[in-house]
């Protein structure tokens, strides 16, 4: 019997070697070449051409909404910094802003003044149920909702 960590771990390992390309190449279908990697954004197998596996295991392929994903949490991640040090001086984490904190948002956890974090109405799974909540958002994560919920 297997220690049940390591059995669940082990089932999350996804074999690529028997999947193929799911890229869709223009008029001709699906790719079909040899998976190199599994999308982390859509879950396909992609090619060595249709996608890239990066140093730090993170795995993409090329569709247009992916790379999207890619761009913008690299992004993200810059203005997340950028707001954690705005707000350890005490400060909105708009850049310039420099109001007094107001509201956290609950997506990238920064503070803001409440011009730039208000509450918004969004639908959250709970129970398998569809429930309205209200949210801290800023302007940075309200926006980039439409992308992420693609897939
Ligand atoms: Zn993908
Ligand atoms: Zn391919
Ligand atoms: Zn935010
Ligand atoms: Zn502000």
């Amino acid at each position: 019997m297997l220690n049940p960590l390591i059995a669940d771990m082990l089932g999350k390992v996804i074999d690529i070697s028997s999947k193929t390309c799911e890229f869709k190449n223009g008029l001709f279908g699906r790719c079909g070449a040899e998976a190199a990697g599994l999308c982390q954004y859509c879950g396909r197998p992609f090619c060595a051409k249709h996608g890239v596996v990066l140093d730090d295991d993170q795995q993409v392929c090329n569709r247009k909404v992916c790379l999207a994903k890619r761009m913008d949490l690299l992004r993200h991640l810059e203005y997340k910094a950028a707001a954690e040090e705005l707000n350890e001086a005490g400060v909105c984490g708009l850049p310039g802003c420099n109001a007094q904190i107001g509201a956290q948002c609950t997506r990238c956890q920064a503070y803001f003044c409440p011009r730039h974090a208000f509450g918004r109405e969004e639908l959250v799974l709970e129970n398998r149920v569809r429930v309205r909540r209200m949210a801290s958002l800023c302007k940075h994560c309200a926006d980039r909702r439409p992308l992420w919920a693609q897939r």
